[in-house]
């Protein structure tokens, strides 16, 4: 690998995120496939460990010091690269702080942040619903002042960690006649009277990643637990993406890094026409390019990453958006090739390939879609060009 000059907290977190990937995670990463349970168990070694405190701040027990963006890029990347279904446990807990830790009370940092710093507490992040995906400012959910408290009432959709965490940042309308300029964030706990779960989605891939509906049915939310001041949801959930989309960058690398792993030895073991396939040309060009990609995604990842924790002026959702699209795609394409390495036993559920690439796709998918990012990405650029004067 490249030296991309980590310091040696850095270092640690990877090395000690890549021993409990090869120890905890690896060994069962098939099993919780198959049975598509909550990976409870390897979820509390994780905690053990300290793996949530890597990014939480040390005012609220955390380690993350000053590059909270990097260790949880770092920490994603080596699980992913042994279970991405396993590594969602974590990287969903991370997406369903960020509003607390962008925008909440210190009241609020105090009394959620250190439970989730020592997993003991998961978190989810919920904004999308069943009419509002892409289009998340179509949100409908509603969340109505009474008294010191907001009643929520709606539905959400897919949400990672749905059932299993306790602590659930939820995007509601405080002014439904506003739309998304009457939205708000409120920290909802899971045993509250009226929040109930719908089934648990059976799914293609990242198969030990619990994903579940929530409802809401005159749910009464105390009203500190309103995150930042009333229509500012909307605000607080693009600074999370900003924040998160290099997060689902790096499940994607860790995967695609996992896959060319797993085909590169396979390429030296394999033997047909009297050689191992690494040694047929057709075959090499493959991996070199499956590598090279792989780097490629590295490299922005952790540019981009770096950048965001050296807190810059501008919203880095730029460079967020091209670290989630260009990932996931490479991890979409790295995990295929991968497969074709292997060949029809790559086809073959008693190997662990084809998982790679069940678990890879749903990274081009959720946190706003590739076509979203290339929207955004685009939406941004010409906006760029345009305030320069070069519309003409
Ligand atoms: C496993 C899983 C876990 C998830 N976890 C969470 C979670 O924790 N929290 C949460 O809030 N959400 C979560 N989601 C939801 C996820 O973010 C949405 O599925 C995603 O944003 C896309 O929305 P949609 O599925 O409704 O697709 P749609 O918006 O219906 O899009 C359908 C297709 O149309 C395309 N499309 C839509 N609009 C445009 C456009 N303007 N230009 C070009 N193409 C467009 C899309 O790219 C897509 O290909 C999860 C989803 C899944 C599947």
């Amino acid at each position: 690998m490249l030296d991309y000059g980590f310091t040696e907290e850095q270092t640690a977190i990877r090395e000690l995120a890549r021993e409990i990937a090869e120890k905890e995670l690896r060994p069962v990463a098939a099993k919780y496939d198959v049975s598509g349970e909550f990976p409870w168990p390897v979820v509390r070694k994780m905690a053990e460990v300290d793996l949530f405190r890597t990014f939480i701040p040390e005012e609220y027990e955390g380690i993350a010091g000053s590059t909270p963006t990097m260790n949880l890029v770092l920490v994603t990347e080596e699980l992913s690269r042994a279970c991405g279904g396993i590594a969602l446990a974590l990287a969903g807990t991370a997406l369903g702080t960020m509003p607390i830790l962008l925008s909440g009370s210190e009241e609020q940092k105090k009394r959620f942040l250190p439970d989730i710093a020592a997993g003991k507490r998961l978190a989810a992040f919920a904004l999308t619903e069943p009419e509002a995906g892409s289009d998340a400012a179509g949100v409908r959910t509603t969340a109505l002042k009474s008294g010191d408290h907001y009643v929520l009432n709606g539905t959400k959709q897919w949400i990672t960690n749905g059932g299993e965490a306790e602590i659930y940042t939820v995007i509601a309308l405080t002014n439904p006649s506003k739309g998304p300029r009457g939205a708000s964030f409120f920290i909802v706990e899971k045993d509250t009277p009226g929040f109930t779960f719908g089934k648990k989605e059976d799914k293609m891939g990242i198969r030990a990643s619990a994903t579940r509906e929530l409802h809401f049915e005159d749910c009464r939310v105390p009203a500190e637990n309103l995150i930042g001041r009333e229509g500012t949801g909307f605000i607080t959930a693009m600074r999370t993406f900003d924040a998160s989309r290099p997060g689902v960058g790096a499940q994607a690398l860790g995967m695609a890094q996992g896959a060319l792993d797993l085909a590169l030895a396979y390429s030296c073991e394999r033997r047909q026409f009297g050689s191992p396939i690494s040694s047929f040309q057709g075959l090499r060009f493959m991996l070199a390019d499956m590598a090279t990609k792989v780097e490629a995604a590295r490299a922005l990842i952790y540019a981009t990453s770096r950048h965001i924790d050296a807190q810059p002026k501008e919203r880095p959702t730029i460079y967020s958006a091209m670290s989630k699209l260009f990932a996931s795609d490479v991890a979409v394409s790295v995990a295929l090739d991968a497969l074709q390495v292997f060949g029809g036993y790559g086809y073959m559920r008693d190997y662990p390939i084809e998982k790679y690439v069940r678990d890879a796709k749903i990274t081009q998918i959720y946190e706003g879609t590739n076509q979203i990012q290339r929207e955004e990405i685009g939406k941004i650029m010409v906006g760029e060009q345009i305030s320069k004067g070069g519309r003409k």
